[in-house]
């Protein structure tokens, strides 16, 4: 059992609610058990397994079954229970939670010491038509599945591809298909459609030049300022800002990466704890995409943040069922973010945001990052804090 600094046991045996096996709960869980092995966890979350989201774009060149972990095997390793089943979340019900210390189910209550929250974050959605692929149909299907698949039903086989949304996630996606189709003699063009004037927006400008310029190299038509409006029978209907206004394209199909919706935010002190009407819930904390700390550390949406947050709330979560209850604060700083432009080249920043790295050296950091989280799920923790 490892040592955890200011944290005097009282229980040795604590019942712990994890809501969303993803990232954030995932860190949470194993750091509880490092410190506490005899701790009774229960992992609520309506997935049968676990998603190893950031490899997703990856299912264009491995089988889906890479990125998932069945919790039946997570329940195995870390002797934690798996309840498979939602919930919407509201604040009333918060109030309910930390003064029953149960959560009601539909066939079942579960009765807990302390609750984590860690739900993420829903992505942005538009009406879906059936040519329309969405992160969300990634988890069911391999990327080159299921984009053969709507291929073969398109009624528009040999257009264009097109990629809405130029963040992390769709540049990552928009290279591997790019590869893909490379890989399959497929004579589809493709196409990238963003609000903004430059891919990847929210990093600094050398991120996008990088990537635009790598996007031109392999005939990557990018259409900025404009938006989405629906894709249907085979073309896409598209509105240009200050520009052209209006007009449609031939389309195959569309690929809807949107973004994170800011919503069902948790906020908390700088402990985790979350705070109902400005104050915390003893016994309830979050952690992940769906929280948002009050100072000092990152709310970035990204899985080093989550795992950071998740690991934080484990330690509090620990001390404050202890003797002294001194909490930590919040102070996690992400040391970088790589995007992926396929499987041999990569662009990101590395200790201070301006400090862009590309190629190699890219690539180099975000295996080290992928390792670090998947020797975590192994039960192994190597990160410092
Ligand atoms: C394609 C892609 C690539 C990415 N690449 C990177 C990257 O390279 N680096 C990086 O730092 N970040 C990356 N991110 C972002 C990163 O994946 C997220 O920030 C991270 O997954 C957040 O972790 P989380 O635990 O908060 O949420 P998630 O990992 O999304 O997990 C949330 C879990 O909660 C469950 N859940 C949802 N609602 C409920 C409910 N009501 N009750 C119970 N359970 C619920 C879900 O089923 C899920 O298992 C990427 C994201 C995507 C989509």
């Amino acid at each position: 059992m490892a040592f955890l600094p200011f944290y005097i046991p009282e229980n040795r045996q604590l019942k712990i609610a994890i809501l969303g096996g993803g990232y954030a709960g995932i860190a949470a869980m194993t750091s509880i058990l490092r410190y506490m092995p005899e701790a009774v966890i229960t992992l609520i979350d309506p997935r049968s397994q676990h998603v190893k989201i950031t490899h997703l774009h990856e299912t264009f060149r491995y089988p889906l079954e890479d990125v998932l972990i069945p919790f039946g095997i997570l329940e195995e390793r870390f002797g934690c229970r798996h309840v498979c089943t939602e919930f919407t979340l509201k604040e009333n019900t918060l109030y309910q939670w930390q003064n029953d210390k149960s959560i009601r189910l539909d066939d079942q209550i579960i009765e807990f010491d302390y609750l984590l929250i860690a739900s993420g974050a829903a992505s942005k959605k538009m009406d879906v038509t059936p040519d329309v692929v969405t992160l969300q149909d990634f988890i069911t299907l391999s990327g080159a599945d299921l984009l053969s698949s709507r291929l073969d039903a398109s009624s528009a086989q040999d257009q264009p591809i097109s990629i809405i949304g130029g963040g992390a996630t769709g540049v990552q996606f928009l290279f591997e298909i790019a590869l893909f189709l490379r890989r399959k003699k497929l004579k589809n063009k493709l196409r990238l459609i963003d609000g903004g004037d430059r891919v990847l927006k929210q990093f600094p400008e050398g991120f996008s030049s990088y990537t635009q310029s790598r996007m031109s190299d392999q005939g990557i038509d990018f259409h900025p300022n404009t938006f989405y409006h629906g894709q249907v029978d085979g073309r896409i209907f598209l509105e240009e800002r200050g520009g052209r206004g209006r007009f449609d394209l031939p389309s195959a199909m569309s690929f809807m990466f949107l973004g994170k919706k800011p919503e069902n935010i948790f906020l908390t002190n700088t402990f985790g704890q979350v705070l109902a009407n400005e104050f915390p819930l003893e016994n309830i904390f979050a952690a992940g995409d769906c929280s948002s700390y009050n100072k000092f550390g990152s709310n970035v949406m990204s899985a080093q943040s989550a795992v950071r947050k998740g690991k934080l709330c484990a330690r509090n979560i620990l001390r404050h069922s202890g003797r002294i209850k001194v909490l930590e604060p919040y102070l996690h700083r992400d040391l970088g973010y790589v995007v992926n432009l396929g499987p041999s080249d990569a662009v990101g920043w590395l200790g201070v945001e301006g400090n862009v790295v590309t190629g190699m050296p890219a690539l180099a950091i975000k295996e080290v990052v992928e390792i670090q989280y998947d020797l975590l799920l192994t039960g192994t923790d190597t990160y410092l804090i």
